[in-house]
């Protein structure tokens, strides 16, 4: 079996163009353009190419973006600051922490700071509550990305399907273990202590893998026929971005498959398109 491509690049694609619609709609009525703004904290050579990639597609949309590079000293209470000033910004509907951030900071108090209606990342513990409780507002963008794509395979229906993540982070595997749950999956969350890794793979009809460690599944174990996505980003000595899987091997066993690069990071990107827009009608509803 070979298995057909879920690409991403051209969902994305289509879920930025019905954006960039929605933006002129907005503009002809009057309203703002959506505005994003990104703080950057410290030196990470990564993270500064994914806030540049971020702020670079808000512009190409239409939204109004706004780049905030602090430095490696800044201590908790200037963040806290930065992060109250973009809270009471009118004009800014999405405030975006780029993690990870430097250790004398507490992240999880700065996600906490951010207000909830702007969390565009969907870190905020008020919309991973939402999300518990089937009620989702502002959705984590990765896990929301990935739910776009497995609604893009025609004639696919994921509910009662048996699902295994592979990778239980609160960025990825624990939101994506809840969006697949209210999609009505039966769903298994590994993490670095599962035992006997191979045989939750093994009995996956959707298999999600976001480990950040190449080879960590064995194409030999998938399914055939499964629905594979594979979330890892990995840089190779040589240069190359690798997911978490061996790709080539994978596509010979699965029915649908995620490429590296091409597959989920476009719509991780899209999605924060997405959610910022969603953050900016919601607000309007509110004065309203
Ligand atoms: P992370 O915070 O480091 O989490 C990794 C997860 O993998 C943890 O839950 C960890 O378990 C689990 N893990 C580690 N070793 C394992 C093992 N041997 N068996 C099973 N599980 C194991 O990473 P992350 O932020 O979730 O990112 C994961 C990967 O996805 C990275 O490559 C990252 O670059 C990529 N990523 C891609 C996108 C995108 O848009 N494409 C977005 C976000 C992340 P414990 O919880 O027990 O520690």
């Amino acid at each position: 079996m070979t298995a057909q491509i879920i690409d991403g690049k051209a969902i994305a694609k289509q879920l930025r163009l019905k954006i960039a619609e929605k933006v002129s709609s907005r503009l002809n009525r009057g309203l703002p353009a959506p505005g994003l703004a990104v703080i950057l904290v410290g030196n990470d050579a990564a993270s500064s190419i994914y806030v540049n990639k971020k702020v670079q597609a808000c512009e190409e949309i239409g939204f109004n973006s706004k780049k905030i590079e602090l430095p490696e000293s800044t201590s908790e209470q200037e963040l806290l600051n930065t992060i109250d000033s973009l809270n009471a910004n009118p004009e800014i509907h999405g405030v975006l922490l780029q993690l990870p951030i430097p250790e004398h900071i507490d992240s999880n108090k700065m996600l906490e700071h951010i207000a909830p209606e702007k969390d565009v990342d969907g870190f905020h513990a008020f919309n991973l509550g939402r999300l518990v409780q089937r009620n989702p507002l502002l959705r984590s963008c990765t896990p929301k990305g990935i739910i776009t794509l497995l609604e893009s395979i025609d004639g696919v229906d994921i509910r009662g399907m048996d699902a295994t993540i592979v990778g239980a982070s609160n960025i990825v595997g624990r939101p994506m273990s809840l969006e697949l749950l209210i999609k009505g999956c039966t769903t298994t969350v590994c993490h670095r202590f599962t035992k006997n890794l191979q045989s939750h793979v093994e009995r996956a009809e959707l298999l999600i893998v976001a480990v950040g460690k190449p080879g960590i599944v064995k194409a030999e174990w998938i399914k055939p026929g499964a629905i594979v996505i594979d979330v890892g980003i990995n840089r190779l000595e040589t240069g190359e971005v690798v997911g978490d899987l061996d790709y080539e091997a994978a596509v010979e066993k699965a029915g649908w498959i995620t490429p590296v690069p091409g597959g989920v990071g476009p719509m991780t990107v899209a999605t924060l398109m997405e959610n910022t827009i969603l953050a900016a009608e919601l607000s309007e509803e509110k004065v309203r």
